[in-house]
């Protein structure tokens, strides 16, 4: 056992992937050659999301042109968006039988449109080889090019536009150089402006050293832009190069924070240790 998981809280101890559904899950993906933000990420779900028949697939490759230090994704030059991709993601879903497919991609300043018409080639292929499919997007910020991407994506749009704020804004030197506060929230207030009809949903962590009043605002800055989706979970270092955990927040402390955030007037939240942006998504009511 190493030092890291001798040290995890019980509640944050999960039985290591196996079965059926999860061994077909990862063929599929893996005959594909699809990537998912669930194994680049680490993502502690994985066993139960993949269990479930789910995932949550990272286009636009896997290497990302940013270095945000709560993140394992590598970072570098990446390649050139792949053709191929839309096509495979769609034999995916099909083989899977999914009905509610998330997508999501690392940061792509490298492109003219941060990668949008991917997105948006990704969404019209899928959507035209299994019609019925609903899509989560969940999108980079699309610094300096945010209003074009926001125009390309209006062609193919999903159920749900998500964008991460991730942690605190003081917090944002140290796990999200890259990143602007400011920014993520005016993306998600220009999507809603842009997309009636389309629920916007961002994430936090909890976990990285943030106060409860720098949450509070947080989930009160979300409001203001019109998000109307969140999920509050445990940052857990998915790396030895990522930032180390500061605390460990009670399953309680979660459980207080989804009652918050429905008062501050979120319609649908996901606060649990486990919670992530991608966790039960299809959900209509977050548990
Ligand atoms: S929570 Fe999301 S990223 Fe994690 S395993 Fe589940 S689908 Fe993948």
């Amino acid at each position: 056992m190493t030092e890291a998981r001798r040290k995890l809280p019980p509640w944050l101890r999960r039985p290591w992937p196996a079965g059926h559904s999860f061994q077909h899950t990862r063929e599929t993906v893996e005959s594909l050659g699809i990537e998912t933000i669930c194994t680049n990420a680490n993502c502690p779900n994985r066993g139960e999301c993949w269990g479930r028949g789910t995932a949550t697939v990272l286009i636009l490759g896997n290497v990302c042109t940013r270095n945000c230090k709560f993140c394992s994704v590598a970072t570098g030059k990446p390649l050139p968006p792949d053709p191929t991709e839309p096509a495979r993601l769609a034999d995916m879903a099909r083989r899977m039988s999914i009905r509610y497919l998330v997508i999501t991609s690392v940061n792509r300043d490298d492109l003219p449109d941060g990668g949008a018409s991917h997105f948006r080639d990704c969404i019209s292929e899928v959507r035209r080889q299994c019609p019925s499919m609903r899509f989560e997007i969940l999108t980079p910020d699309f610094r300096g090019c945010t209003e074009q991407a926001l125009e390309i994506l209006e062609t193919a749009l999903p159920f749900v536009f998500a964008h991460n704020v991730e942690t605190v804004p003081s917090l944002y030197p140290v796990a999200r150089s890259g990143g602007n506060y400011e920014y993520s929230l005016n993306v998600l207030r220009m999507a809603r402006d842009r997309y009636p009809g389309v629920q916007t949903k961002s994430s936090i962590m909890l976990g990285l050293g943030e106060s409860d009043a720098e949450v509070e605002q947080v989930l009160r800055d979300l409001r203001r832009v019109g998000c109307d989706r969140l999920t509050i979970g445990q940052y857990l270092r998915p790396s030895k190069d990522s930032l180390e955990v500061v605390e460990y927040v009670t399953p309680e402390k979660f459980a207080w924070w989804k009652n918050r955030a429905r008062e501050i007037g979120f319609a649908w939240v996901l606060s649990s240790p486990f919670a992530r942006s991608s966790y039960f998504a299809e959900q209509e009511d977050a548990r």
